[in-house]
């Protein structure tokens, strides 16, 4: 089996050279090889379903971040509490790709509920970065990343974000990630990090592919009140054009505290842009030092009300049933959550209490809009803003062991603040310090996915 590139297998596969039932035995031992080298999987499926259709993603294998319900298969969201929960149906997504002809070849590890950066708070093994075993795949969608970076067969993965899951862990690995506008992909089906934030979206090892993907994906959806009434389109077709005339703005918020060899890689980025034709200009987004603590404030306040449903009730973990109903509650909760969600329950449930309420929740709702209106001004006059994706290359395990939960949350600075205004980004590689991948990251203003798409694929194409 030949490692060819997404489009030309789906070709081969429309014109019949190859020969499916042979390409999926092929592809489940390399993903057996993958799974005992790097820990990519949480559920790594021993036979796959037939594809459903023969549509534009007819035959193509499909990995998918565990916190997305998939019919008759495990998904845990990475938490022991929901060991052993199979969904009875599908995520709108999942059912859209099957559709489409795409077979699903596994579930991928992912910190517990998106709680994370690094992917190392999961009871279902820690990802490690193909390009050095030391090192993480970045979070919380590290398994998908890790796969994509390491699959020597077509592939592309369904991965979510809520505050830079799918940036980061495509800068880390060299692979591509796009997050797209909150609401355009449906969350019916996607288990809750914090509602007004997540948003499923694509990695995958080149820019056509995850336009092709989000193809897919992408359009209203009845079943999620928050889904944008978009109609599907071919998010393919904005890859033809170059960057001619593009205006790029550079915030200049986004340089500080980087990794200078990193600041390096992405200004040449900037200037092979402008030699395409694009220009480019620095500006400010003045809020963007106060979207890390809003972003968590409002995160960890979703997430400990939607972790109040994990009760050893309906859903997962269920233990005998002893003392009065707040023993057992507390009882499951204690043995089924990990550190860092206990965490984030202590937090945002102090977030949301009565007297802190306006001190710390609303307040971070107020910053929230500031930090959109600076986006909205800067995109009258810019197609995109680039940026560097992370502050620094993958960490090894050994340097995120030491670090505090404070400093893993600081990794986050780049990424919050678009997620927390929910427009569209993309990280894509442009270089390497050190042998690492660094991320350029692209961002656009709502619904202008085009854009990001048209000028990482002009930038990553040469
Ligand atoms: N690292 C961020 C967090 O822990 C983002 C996680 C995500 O996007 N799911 O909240």
């Amino acid at each position: 089996m030949k490692d060819i590139s997404v489009k030309q297998f789906l070709q081969d596969v429309k014109s019949g050279n190859i020969d499916l039932n042979d390409f999926f035995s092929g592809v489940i031992e390399k993903c057996e090889v993958i799974q005992e080298k790097y820990d990519a999987f949480i559920t790594l499926l021993e036979k796959l379903q037939a594809p459903r259709s023969k549509g534009k993603l007819y035959g193509l294998p499909l990995s998918v971040k565990d916190n997305i319900c998939t019919k008759n298969i495990q998904t845990t969201a990475g938490s022991k509490i929901l060991e052993g929960y199979i969904p009875p149906f599908d995520a709108t997504a999942i059912d859209r790709t099957r559709n489409e002809g795409a077979v699903i070849i596994g579930k991928t590890v992912m910190d517990e509920f998106g709680f994370g950066t690094f992917s190392v708070n999961s009871t279902y093994g820690i990802p490690k970065n193909p390009l050095d075993l030391d090192r993480t795949c970045g979070g919380s969608s590290g398994g998908a990343s890790c796969l994509t970076s390491a699959a020597d067969f077509p592939h592309v993965a369904l991965a979510e974000s809520t505050g830079g899951s799918i940036s980061c862990p495509a800068a880390f690995t060299g692979t591509v990630g796009l997050t797209p506008t909150y609401g355009l992909v449906s969350r019916w089906g996607l288990i809750d990090y914090a509602n007004s934030l997540d948003k499923i979206g694509c990695i995958g090892k080149n820019v056509y592919d995850i336009a092709l993907l989000l193809s897919a994906i992408a359009g209203n959806d009845s079943h999620d009140s928050t889904s944008l009434s978009v109609p599907k389109q071919d998010y393919t077709k904005y890859l033809t054009k170059d960057v001619k005339g593009m205006k790029i703005g550079i915030p200049k918020e986004y340089f500080e505290g980087v990794n200078e060899n990193i600041s390096k890689i992405i200004w040449a980025a900037i200037k092979k842009l402008e030699d395409e034709g694009a220009t480019y200009k620095e500006v400010s987004l003045p809020h963007t030092q106060y979207a890390l603590p809003s972003y968590y404030i409002i995160a960890v306040s979703e997430a400990s009300t939607n972790l109040a449903k994990y009760a050893g009730m309906r859903y997962g973990l269920h233990m005998a049933l002893q003392g009065n109903f707040d023993e057992y509650f507390s009882t499951v909760r204690s043995n089924g959550f990990g550190e860092e969600a206990k965490r984030r329950i202590i937090l945002g449930t102090f977030a949301r209490m009565a007297g802190y309420r306006d001190a710390y929740y609303l307040k971070a709702l107020k910053v929230r809009t500031k930090v959109i209106e600076d986006f909205k001004k800067t995109f009258k006059k810019f197609d995109v803003l680039a940026a560097p994706t992370m502050p620094v290359v993958a960490p090894r395990f050994d340097e995120i062991e030491k670090l505090s939960p404070i400093e893993v949350y600081m990794m986050d600075i780049l990424t919050v603040a678009p997620n927390l205004a929910g427009i569209p980004m993309i990280s894509v590689p442009a270089g390497e310090v050190n042998g690492l991948p660094i991320g350029l990251h692209l961002m656009g203003d709502h619904l202008e996915e085009k854009k990001i798409l048209q000028v990482s694929h002009a930038f990553t194409k040469t």
